[in-house]
């Protein structure tokens, strides 16, 4: 397991509920600052036409997964709507090592198991200004299937009421560059 008395850096994690924009926030957040790199995580969830393989995730198989998992290979993993989701522990220790502030974009489930062995690790929750802009911001993304889209806004209102319990920060996803520099500040505060 990491020892977080060895690192040099700091591990933000970032999570929200599906919709959100939290990809867009941390990937503005990494292009804004040299200091600060986003951690790639594995999945077995299926490549969507726009990602790319070992840019936005590591897509691999159930067995593949499975593998890492009994290898000790992940920080933490969790399944989130039916895919098994982890963050390979060897990228996240080398990036502290070299004094970077490494952000997990990660679940709630996943976010908790992160604090236990890094009690340091700042969390930040996106929320997202309605519930009503939530519904209309994951039906208009497109990227899976309407049914699909329905199981992770059903999802949204357990997240959102664990996260009040666990997490540090809410950032108010309404306006995306308020939101990016919220959490720059958080990040320089913490
Ligand atoms: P998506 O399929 O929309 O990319 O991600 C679905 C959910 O999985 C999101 O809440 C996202 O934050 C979470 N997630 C992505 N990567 C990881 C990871 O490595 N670990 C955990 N626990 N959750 C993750």
């Amino acid at each position: 397991m990491g020892d977080s008395k060895d690192k040099k850096g700091k591990i933000v994690i970032i999570s929200g509920p599906s919709g959100v924009g939290k990809s867009t926030i941390c990937k503005q957040i990494v292009a804004s600052r040299d200091d600060i790199c986003l951690s790639v995580s594995m999945t077995t969830r299926p490549k969507s036409e726009a990602e790319i393989d070992g840019h936005d995730y590591w897509f691999v198989s159930k067995e593949q997964f499975q593998e890492r998992i009994s290898e000790g290979s992940f920080l933490e993993y969790a399944e989130v709507f039916g895919h098994m989701y982890g963050t390979p522990r060897d990228k996240v220790e080398q990036m502290l090592q070299c004094c970077k502030t490494v952000i997990l974009e990660i679940d709630v489930q996943g976010a908790r198991q992160v604090k236990v062995f890094y009690p340091d690790a700042v969390m930040i929750f996106i929320l997202p200004p309605s519930a009503k802009v939530l519904a209309e911001r994951l039906n208009h993304r497109g990227r899976e299937a309407a049914e699909v889209a329905e199981q992770r806004l059903g999802g949204a209102g357990t997240e959102i009421a664990a996260a009040w319990q666990y997490y540090e920060h809410m950032v108010v996803n309404e306006d995306l560059q308020q939101a990016v520099n919220e959490c720059l500040q958080i990040i320089e505060d913490a």
